[in-house]
This record gives structure tokens, sequence and C-alpha cells, in this order.
């Protein structure tokens, strides 16, 4: 099914984002985090692309394809910055003839050590060249809640915003944020910019504190007083700082849906436990 359509007659939706391993599939765990997925019934699971695991071996395609044979709708992450039109062909081919067909088209974090491959500049290019080679494929993409860090402003990066719509993109997912009065004028500024399709809001649960370090400087996610007391609180006691943090989502899940928002996309981490926790509190409120 169309990610685009979940939300038909839906006061809001629960999805869940996982990455690949970063070593060996059948090493891995991450079967066993996707049985345990099953039983929460989230609207549908995306991959990540290169971002978590390595992005080569087709590994988001089979993990793709895996959670569909469980029957759970899925998309498939896929980013242009490192890919030519040749290379995303090869991808296109290859998730459809595994039938799936919601692809989160992003334009990937330009990385210095890996110069880019000039093809795509932007994620609307890919949004434009995917619908062009099949128009078939739905297409989500991401949004920037306090605004991309590439960005100048956020009205700016909204009229970029707007631009993947008008080229293609049925749905928006956005970067984790900690924050939702932030969020609630992102969504206000994108509406009243004519974006009408639905957007889900990224939340991300502390599972542990370095882990939470590390997304924050990559995505430059600001962090309330609220959060940072309970960082300085827990920091010491791994077990008491993850209860926290789930605490933290859970609240701000149900600030989120009391206002109305779309969806809930849960940066799992691949953590069943803390997946299990959140959706078993906030499912029966959406
Ligand atoms: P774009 O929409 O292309 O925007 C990038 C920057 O360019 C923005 O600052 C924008 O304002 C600007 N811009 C856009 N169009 C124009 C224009 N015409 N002129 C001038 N400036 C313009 N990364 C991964 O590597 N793998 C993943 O799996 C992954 N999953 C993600 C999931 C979500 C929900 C989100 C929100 C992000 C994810 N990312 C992932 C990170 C993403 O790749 C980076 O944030 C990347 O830097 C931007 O990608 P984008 O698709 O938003 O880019």
């Amino acid at each position: 099914m169309k990610l685009s359509e979940k939300f038909n007659g839906k006061s809001c939706i629960l999805s869940f984002e996982v990455f690949p391993p970063k070593k060996n599939m059948e090493d891995s765990t991450i079967f066993d985090t996707l049985k345990s997925f099953k039983a929460l019934d989230p609207a549908f699971i995306s991959v990540t692309y290169g971002a978590g695991g390595t992005g080569g071996d087709n590994i988001t395609q089979k993990i793709c394809s895996h959670i569909q044979d469980m029957g759970i709708d899925t998309a498939a992450h896929l980013t242009c910055v490192s890919n030519t039109k040749s290379d995303i062909i090869a991808i296109l081919d290859d998730l459809k003839a595994h039938d799936i067909t919601n692809i989160l088209a992003l334009r990937g974090d330009i990385n210095p050590e890996r110069p880019p491959k000039h093809d795509f500049e932007y994620a609307s290019d890919l949004i434009t060249f995917i619908k062009e080679y099949d128009s078939s494929f739905a297409i989500s993409a991401g949004c920037y809640p306090e605004c991309h860090p590439d960005c100048d402003s956020l009205d700016e990066d909204i009229a970029h915003l707007r631009h993947k719509v008008d080229c293609g993109a049925e749905h928006l997912m956005s970067q984790l944020f900690f924050d939702n009065s932030l969020f609630y004028t992102f969504l206000d500024k994108a509406r009243a910019k004519g974006i009408n399709v639905p957007i889900e809001a990224g939340i991300m649960p502390v599972v542990n504190k370095k882990q939470i370090e590390r997304m924050v400087s990559m995505c430059g996610a600001s962090l309330p007083p609220k959060f940072t007391k309970m960082m300085a609180r827990y920091e010491n006691r791994p077990d008491s700082l993850r209860e926290a943090g789930i605490a933290y989502a859970i609240d701000q899940i149900i600030d989120l849906i009391s206002s109305g928002v779309d969806g809930i996309h849960l940066y799992t981490m691949n953590n069943s436990y803390v997946a299990e926790k959140i959706t078993s509190t906030v499912k029966e409120l959406l």
C-alpha cells in the first residue's frame, strides 16, 4: 500500500524506522527485532540507506523485502549524492522486482571524504528522476522542523520542501526533535506554504547518552532545558536514563497526538524494548 494512503480515515498513525545491521545480516539480531515489531502492528517500517548500515549489497532492499514478507508495509530509504543515474536505476529495478513501491527519497549528507557524484544535487532531482523512470513508485521525503543545517532560514528550507512536494513527494517524515513547539511552528509555516501532504513527526527516544550526542551533533536538534536536565540527572545511570528517555518520548508523542499531527515516525534504533514500551502506552491514544 502507498504510504500516503495510510492516513485515509486515520486520525494519527505510528510508524517505525530501522537501520540495517553493520556487519553480516545472518549474524545479526535484525530478524528477531522485526518479529517483535510485528506484534506492535506499526503502520509501516522504513529502512535506512547507508546511514546506519553499509548501504551496499542491496541490504536495505533485502530487509524491506523481509518486512513485506512478514505482512508489514515498508519503505526503502534511498540517497542520491553518492549515486549515479545508472546506480539509481539498478536500485529501482531491484526494488521493483521485489514489489517494493514506497521510497523515502533523500539527498544524503555531503561527506568531504566521499565527493558527490554530481548526477543529483538535491532530493528533488531524485524525486523527479524516479517519477520519470517509473511513476508507480510512491515517494516520501524528509523535512526539518528546525531547518536543514545547510539552509540559511526555515522559510527558504520550506520553499525547497514545497518544491519536493511539487516534484511528486506524497508524504513527509521529519527529522528528530525534542521541542514540540518548534515542530508546531514548522507545521504552521509548511501548511501556509500550501504543503498539504501528510507530515509525520520524527521522535527518537534516548536509548543511551552516546547515541543521543552523536545524533544531535549530526542533525543539530536543539535541546530544551527539560531534556538537558534529564540527561544531566541520569547520565551515569544508563537504565534510569533509558526509562527517563522513554517517558520523555511518550510525553512528546501524547502532546503531538493531542495537537492533531498526522503521524509519529519512531526512530526505534532497532531497540525492541524501547519500541514496545512506547507503543504499548500510545497505541490506544492514536
Ligand atoms: P534536500 O531536500 O535535497 O535538501 C538538502 C539541503 O539543500 C537543504 O538545506 C535544502 O534547503 C537545500 N535545497 C534543496 N533544494 C534546493 C535548491 N533548489 N536550491 C538550493 N538549496 C536547496 N540519510 C542517509 O544517508 N540515509 C538515510 O536512510 C536517511 N534517512 C533519513 C530519514 C529522515 C526522515 C530524514 C529527515 C533524514 C534522513 N537522512 C538519511 C538524512 C538526510 O540524507 C540528510 O539530512 C541530508 O543532508 C538532506 O537530505 P534531504 O533529502 O532532506 O535533502
